[in-house]
Order: structure tokens, then C-alpha cells, then sequence
């Protein structure tokens, strides 16, 4: 059974339906990737998934349960965090506020030596964020900033983590170290769904990969296939004119 399984997901804003009909699924300990231009639907899936948007028509089935239209704190509780686009942090709370927002409901439940432990293997990943864990979040670089929005996310310690666009806006050295980190969480037993529009690292790192265009899945395969494609490459590659 996959940890995540969504078959024939609509979403919709109002009339307009931007995901039409999408079936794609995630096994245990899998890297799987979605990758689509601007307004392809991306974000929408996403916030669907997490509950903050209700299917139009569609199942979302999450360790074995319907969770369709369940609401956003239920899904988190179950396991499913996500990392927004654009981080969304606190910029004025210290990094280790941020990350303890995180925790929110071990540590309302008095989980204090639970939250240590799961932060320690988050700050092993990310050192920098160590050695930023008293400084305010605003004052981070973007890279910064995006490594504590995936601390935020893992101190939960999910099952699955989501990404929606790791990748936007950041210079690329830090990349490497954010799709390194993704390799090691794959390694520690997390299973990942990352959302790019910029593909080359995330087909480099993931087991398979869909391609969304205007809320349709139209081109599927593992992360090598689609690289090698010539069309992926155009689009998403770096090759053509829209990357
Ligand atoms: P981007 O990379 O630009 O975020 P995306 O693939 O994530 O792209 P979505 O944000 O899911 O795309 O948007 C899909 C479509 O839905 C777009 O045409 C967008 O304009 C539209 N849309 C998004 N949010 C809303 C909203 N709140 N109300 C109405 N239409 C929306």
C-alpha cells in the first residue's frame, strides 16, 4: 500500500478548475517529484493535499485513510507536513521559535524532551541553522531561511514531507546543500514530494517524477527518463526559453 495515494483529484477555485482529474501516488521511503510551469496547478494539489483546500471530486488516501477535505491540523497530526512556497516564517520570533511552532502539538501534549531529541537530528542536518538558532528569522539569508521552513517542518517528524518549491529564488551553492539534505532524510526513512519548477536538481535526487501542465499529469517516469526526455528538457531543463 503507498503511503500517499491520490486518484482522480479535481480542485477547483469556484468555476475555475485548475487540477483536473490527477492520479499519482508516493511509496514508503520513495523521492517522488511533480514538476510544472507557472499556474500548471502545483500549489493548488499541494494545499488540497494538506487540507487547506477542499477536492472538488477525488480521493486522497494517507496511510491507509481517506483524509479528502479533512482539515489541515487532522492531516499534520497524521503525519503530512508540508514547506510553502515562500517559507512563511515568523520573521520576528527568533529561528528557534519558529522551529518550536513546529512542535506545537508535542510540546502543548509536554513532549520537552521528545521536541530535543527530534531537534537535534534536525540541526545535525543543518548546521547553519545551529549557529543561528538565537538570531531572528528575518535576518536570514533565503537559503537560511528556506533550511529552518524544513526544520520547521521536520521536527514534527512526519512520515511524509512535501516541498513546494524549495528551490525558488535561492543562488545555487545553497541548493546543493538543501537536495543534499533531502538524500539524507530519503536515507533516515523520510519519504518525499517535492514540487519544482526549475527540475534539474530534483530529477538528479528523486525515484520518479510526473510532469503537470494546465492540472493534468501529461508525461510520467522514474527522475533518469524524464531528464533524458528532450521536451522535459526544453520545458524544465534549463534549455529553452520558459526555464
Ligand atoms: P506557481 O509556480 O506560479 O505557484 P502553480 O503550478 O503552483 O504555479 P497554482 O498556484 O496552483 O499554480 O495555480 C493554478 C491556477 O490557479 C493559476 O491559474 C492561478 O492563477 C489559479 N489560482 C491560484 N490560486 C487561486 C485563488 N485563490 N483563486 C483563484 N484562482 C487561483
Amino acid at each position: 500500500m503507498p503511503l500517499l495515494e491520490v486518484e482522480d483529484l479535481h480542485v477547483a477555485y469556484g468555476e475555475l478548475e485548475v487540477v483536473r482529474g490527477i492520479s499519482f501516488s508516493v511509496a514508503q521511503g520513495e523521492i517522488v517529484t511533480i514538476l510544472g510551469s507557472n499556474g500548471a496547478g502545483k500549489t493548488t494539489t499541494l494545499k488540497c493535499l494538506a487540507g487547506l483546500l477542499r477536492p472538488r471530486r477525488g480521493q486522497i488516501s494517507f496511510l491507509g485513510q481517506d483524509v479528502g477535505g479533512h482539515p489541515a491540523h487532522e492531516i499534520a497530526a497524521s503525519g503530512m507536513a508540508l514547506v510553502p512556497e515562500g517559507r512563511q516564517l515568523f520573521p520576528e520570533h527568533t529561528v528557534r521559535e519558529n522551529l518550536e511552532l513546529g512542535a506545537y502539538q508535542s510540546l502543548s501534549k509536554g513532549k520537552r524532551a521528545e521536541f530535543d531529541a527530534s531537534l537535534a537530528s534536525v540541526l545535525e542536518l543543518f548546521p547553519r541553522v545551529h549557529e543561528r538558532l538565537d538570531q531572528r528569522a528575518g535576518l536570514l539569508s533565503g537559503g537560511e531561511q528556506q533550511m529552518v521552513a524544513i526544520a520547521r517542518a521536520l521536527v514534527s517528524q512526519p512520515k511524509l514531507l512535501i516541498l513546494d518549491e524549495p528551490s525558488l529564488g535561492l543562488a545555487p551553492r545553497i541548493l546543493d546543500a538543501i537536495f543534499e539534505a533531502f538524500v539524507t532524510l530519503k536515507r533516515r526513512g523520510v519519504t518525499l514530494l517535492i514540487v519544482e519548477q526549475m527540475a534539474w536538481l530534483a530529477l538528479n535526487i528523486c525515484d520518479r517524477a510526473h510532469v503537470l501542465e494546465s492540472g493534468c499529469i501529461t508525461l510520467s517516469g522514474t527522475g533518469a527518463d524524464l531528464a533524458a526526455n528532450p521536451r522535459v528538457m526544453e520545458a524544465y531543463l534549463g534549455a529553452g526559453d520558459s526555464a
